[in-house]
């Protein structure tokens, strides 16, 4: 093989179009081989969960059916990410190697290896912002720190725009003439061999095509709605673009670019569109927390509450995992995201509270069940959604806001659809008391078909107490603190 390919590794970037660092391998003017290694034991203390692997099978099927439409090839390798790199550069007579960047902990150890690895064979490793509008170090405090507050950094953020316009897809990517052996995908056995596993996915199209598609729905209308819409779960009211955004089938400039070309003509659509940029940026924000304080997986921001006394109880953690907390709203969070892989916004802060406050339990195993079972799971939207509803991170709420999960099902699922949908047991409750069933006597629930501690548990704590005492722990934690 002569000595003329470029290798491009793939990691978070499973897409052809708005991709700079496939646009660089190809602009090389060599042949370009692209490859997937998968090396789970390379991600620290957050090995891929289930979900996550399940999504990144069929993401790959898409991404190497989309390479041979362009004349190319996807290579799957599994192992050490050093040595298959070094070993194709042999193979394939490649000096460099190009790569997205990805800005976890583990990940930026990953990198660094594998330059010192390339620097020490003679060769170097070519790295490209693909996943973000600005890299987690482009925005600093007037004093050269780091953001804590959301509201600065979004606004530093805009003074560094206009976006750049996102690449097309290439059409042909030049391929050498002899390649390299690719592993299959069934090698290697990303699916855990669960049926909730099979039941997720068939709410999804994955892939490029798929985050597209889903994109041009949602610029076509919904958009609009946005700033109202984003807070009702009963309704299709936000893009449900996170787990594109995060395997990075699709990138935050395609989609702020789209939202900001089509519906013009729409008065509302200006500020609808900008709320929902909005969110992209909350993104960036925690990308840029994680990047400044690697620690946050796994301790909090505010180390105060490292000393916080969580309670250990597997039955109650079970019971919210799988929505049988006996508070509906609660309980049609956790069941979405059983049957989906996702859930929505204003439900994951309303179940995350539950956990924490109300039970008391670490946020670190909401974080993990989160992390198992959530298609979009990743680290930094994660580690900081968490610690928001903890009131131990950045720009957090306040410990003392513990959401309240009857007023929050009453305000933003009035009419109980949500519930409905995710909890068919109590589909035949008045709306009134679809969100409390215990304030109806026995007669009346059984007349709507509902036994409580028979078919629809009941409450599994008393919210007023559960709430009043995690307040007054955290006072008490306040006072050793001061
Ligand atoms: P939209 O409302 O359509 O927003 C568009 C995009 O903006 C999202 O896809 C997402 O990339 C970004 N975004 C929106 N809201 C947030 C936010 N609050 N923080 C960060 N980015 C945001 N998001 C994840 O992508 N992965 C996670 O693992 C994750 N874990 C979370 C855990 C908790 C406890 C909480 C409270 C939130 C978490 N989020 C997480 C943030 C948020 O809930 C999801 O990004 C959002 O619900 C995804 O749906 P969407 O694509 O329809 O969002």
């Amino acid at each position: 093989m002569p000595h003329s390919s470029v290798l491009y590794w793939i990691r978070n970037d499973l897409r052809l179009a708005d991709n700079p660092a496939l646009t660089a391998a190809i602009a090389s003017g060599q042949p370009v081989i692209p490859v997937f290694i998968w090396s789970p034991e390379e991600e620290g203390n957050w090995p891929p969960g289930a979900a996550t692997r399940a999504w990144l099978e069929r993401s790959l099927a898409a991404l190497a059916a989309a390479y041979e439409t362009c004349g190319s090839r996807l290579i799957l390798r599994q192992g050490s990410t050093c040595d298959i790199l070094l070993s194709l550069c042999d193979e394939c007579g490649a000096d460099t190697v190009v790569a997205s960047r990805r800005y976890e902990p583990s990940a930026l150890r990953q990198e660094a290896d594998v330059r010192d690895a390339l620097r020490e064979s003679g060769r170097s490793i070519k790295v490209f912002n693909g996943s973000l509008l600005n890299a987690p170090n482009d925005v600093a405090t007037q004093m050269g720190e780091p953001y804590k507050v959301f509201t600065p950094y979004y606004n530093a953020c805009l003074k560094r725009e206009p976006l750049a316009v996102p690449y097309p897809a290439p059409e042909r990517i030049p391929a050498p003439v002899k390649w390299p052996a690719t592993e299959t995908l069934e090698s290697l056995t990303l699916t855990p061999e669960h049926p909730w596993v099979g039941k997720m996915l068939r709410h999804w199209q994955i892939g490029e095509a798929g985050a597209q598609a889903r994109l041009a729905a949602w610029v076509d209308e919904p958009v609009t709605g946005y700033p109202v819409n984003r807070d009702l779960p009963g309704i299709s009211g936000t893009s449900t673009l996170s787990p594109y955004l995060h395997f990075g089938e699709i990138s935050p400039r395609q989609i702020a670019h789209a939202v900001r070309q089509y519906p013009v003509h729409r008065d509302e659509s200006v500020n609808a569109n900008e709320s929902y940029i909005r969110q992209l940026y909350w993104r960036e924000f925690a990308h840029h927390l994680l990047y400044h304080f690697p620690h946050t997986p796994e301790e909090p921001l505010k180390e105060l509450f490292g000393r916080f006394p969580w309670v250990k109880n597997d039955a109650y953690l079970k019971r919210w995992q799988r929505g049988q907390t006996g508070y509906p709203f609660v309980d049609a969070g956790m069941r979405e995201l059983w049957e989906t892989g996702w859930m929505h916004n204003r439900v994951r802060m309303v179940v995350a509270s539950f956990l924490i406050k109300d039970l008391r339990i670490h946020w670190r195993e909401g974080a993990d069940w989160f992390w198992d079972t959530l298609f979009d799971a990743d680290l930094p939207n994660n580690s900081l959604g968490w610690q928001w509803v903890a009131g131990c991170g950045a720009d957090a709420a306040p410990y003392f806001r513990v959401f309240n999960p009857v007023t929050q099902g009453m305000k933003f699922d009035g009419a109980g659809e949500y519930v409905r949908k995710w909890v068919p047991e109590l589909a035949a409750l008045p709306d009134k008391y679809i969100h409390c069933p215990w304030e109806l006597g026995p007669i009346e629930l059984a007349s709507h078909g509902v036994t409580l501690g028979n078919n629809y548990p009941h409450p599994m704590v008393n919210h007023d107490e559960a709430r009043k005492t995690a307040l007054a722990i955290y006072d008490e934690l306040k006072s050793l603190g001061e």
